[in-house]
């Protein structure tokens, strides 16, 4: 797809980043490619036109997405944030790195019941943080349209973590 042409043409590899073994896949040359990023956007917002009331970005690369997305498609925009960083009232999510815990955080009072919610992303790896995204939503009554990521790096099992959602990725390794 265009989509993926533009994601895959635009990307950075790192390794060893940002610990040794670990291959990370950079995606500011894409947000740095001003025709590119403005098309990725208008792309996405026209998939998702007229079925989304509101695009959840997931700290912080997928704050870069949902904002631009949420502003094309003229719906609001929420934060689902690390641990600590939101002022109250919150409600959290703990999930399991491979070493220890995360937890991620969203105010209750920024989403409706029955809002349909896009989450956002720019990869969806162990699927750990948009797993608990997803039920902070839920929680909240809202409805999840879809994970929409650029890059899936399929050995890690997020999609099968995301069982019964629909998980929508530009680009999979
Ligand atoms: P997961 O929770 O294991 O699915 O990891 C996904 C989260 O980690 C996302 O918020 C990503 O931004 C980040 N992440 C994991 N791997 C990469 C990578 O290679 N490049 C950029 N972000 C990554």
């Amino acid at each position: 797809s265009r989509i993926a042409e533009l994601v895959t043409s635009n990307l950075r590899e790192i390794p060893d980043f940002p610990e040794p073994g670990v291959l990370f896949r950079d995606i500011t040359p894409l947000l740095a490619n001003g025709p590119a990023f403005r098309e990725l956007i208008d792309l996405l917002a026209r998939r998702y036109d007229g079925r989304v009331d509101a695009v959840a970005g997931l700290e912080s690369r997928g704050f870069i997405l949902a904002a631009p997305l949420a502003t094309t498609l003229g719906v609001g925009m929420l934060t689902i944030r690390k641990a600590g960083k939101l002022p109250g009232p919150v409600i959290g999510v703990d999930y399991a790195l491979e070493y220890g815990t995360a937890r991620m955080e969203l105010r209750p009072d920024s989403v409706a019941a029955g809002d349909r919610v896009l989450v956002i992303d720019d990869v969806l790896a162990t699927g750990g943080t948009a797993g608990a995204s997803v039920r902070l939503l839920r929680e909240c009554g809202a409805e999840v349209v879809a994970v929409s990521v650029l890059l899936e790096l399929e050995a890690l099992g997020g999609r099968a973590r995301l069982e019964g959602l629909t998980v929508e990725s530009a680009v999979s390794f």
